[in-house]
């Protein structure tokens, strides 16, 4: 029996491998019924916690996700809000990292846990990894401080027994069930016999009003380098029609090539009114320290942003949020440079 006071959380369905069972009559992989979440997961029955769920009408692969999809999550939790303690998604992992981000730019002062997670097996499967991530995810998306505050009041991603900040975690893995990292920051919480929270890391409960903005301009390029990138790429990629932001991934500590062409390319892009970001392409850590290398200095003198150690699913989605929101191009060199929901060490 369900106490008034117990959490209430509210799971959100996609899609993805996590949802799957398999067809008694076809033996194939089938979304199963959310509404029977419990036959699903039976062990959420032992928490005092109420669970309600909410399921795409279509659940769809997460490499089919769009900005309108993120919208569609966003607005269900901006309903909701007012009712539930937390909310949980069940996504699929290929693109999880672009909702986390998109999601923790869309709300801001965001004061309830948004917890993202999937599985690599589906529920259906006995080895599944899929029935302790959603378990984990409910129970942080639960948890409680000592005043009744909830301990995390930003969007996460809870996969494998970690927490981590959603706008700082990518897919890392496509084979271990330990699919996620984020290499530049701290995780959140290491979820062991008990959950350990690392309270000095996960982002204090805002006293303002929660706002949602949920308008995205998907008019975005990332633009990598590599050896022998012709004049010919790089310009029909800047000049694309209505482009409106690109993020660069560079080498190393935020290097380009130094050719006459690249220089003027980017810069005649600049002048169109093109905000472009200096992302690293090294996955493992750290990020742009611009001026530390002649060819980066260089980029920072045309305009270009640096993007610090911020990675590029956050970025592209950064760039979206802003130009979704803003009109004027000094706001969103302003804004993109800088940490809104902690994406980004600036230094
Ligand atoms: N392709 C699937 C998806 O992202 C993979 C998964 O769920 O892990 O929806």
């Amino acid at each position: 029996m369900i106490e008034a006071s117990n959490p209430k959380i509210l799971i959100i369905y996609t899609g993805g491998t996590i949802g799957m069972i398999q067809d008694p009559l076809t033996q194939t992989l089938v979304p199963f019924n959310f509404e029977s979440i419990y036959d699903q997961v039976p062990r959420l029955l032992f928490y005092d916690i109420e669970v309600n769920t909410f399921a795409f009408e279509n659940p769809i692969d997460s490499s089919d996700m769009q900005p309108e999809d993120w919208q569609q999550i966003a607005e269900k939790i901006h309903e909701n809000y007012n009712e539930y303690d937390g909310f949980v998604i069940l996504h699929g992992t290929d693109t999880m990292a672009y909702t986390a981000s998109a999601l923790s730019f869309m709300f801001e002062n965001l004061s309830k846990p948004v917890i993202l997670t999937g599985s690599q097996l589906p529920l259906g499967i006995p080895r599944t990894d899929g029935r302790n991530n959603i378990i984990n995810a409910v129970e942080i998306a639960a948890a409680k401080r000592q005043d009744g505050s909830p301990v995390i009041s930003e969007v996460c991603i809870c996969f494998e027994n970690k927490l981590y900040r959603g706008n700082r975690t990518y897919k890392n893995n496509a084979e271990n069930f330990n699919a996620f990292v984020s290499p530049n920051y701290p995780i959140l919480a290491n979820i062991g016999v008990n959950i350990k929270y690392n309270y000095d890391c996960i982002a204090k409960v805002p006293q303002e009003k929660m706002t949602l903005c949920a308008k995205m301009d998907s008019n975005m390029a990332i633009l990598k380098l590599y050896p022998g990138i012709t004049r010919n790429i790089v310009q029909s990629i800047l000049e694309t029609k209505e482009l409106h932001g690109v993020v660069l991934e560079t080498y190393g500590a935020g290097n380009s090539n130094k050719s006459a062409w690249f220089l003027e390319l980017l810069s005649e892009a600049i002048a169109r009114g093109i905000v472009i970001i200096n992302v690293t392409q090294c996955k493992g850590g750290g990020g742009v320290k611009e001026g530390k290398y002649e060819s980066s200095f260089l980029l920072g003198k045309l305009g270009i942003i640096s993007g610090y150690d911020i990675i590029t699913e956050s970025a592209v989605t950064k760039l979206m949020y802003l130009w979704g929101r803003e009109k004027d191009v000094g706001r969103v060199k302003a804004l993109l440079g800088k940490s809104l929901r902690g994406e980004i060490t600036v230094e």
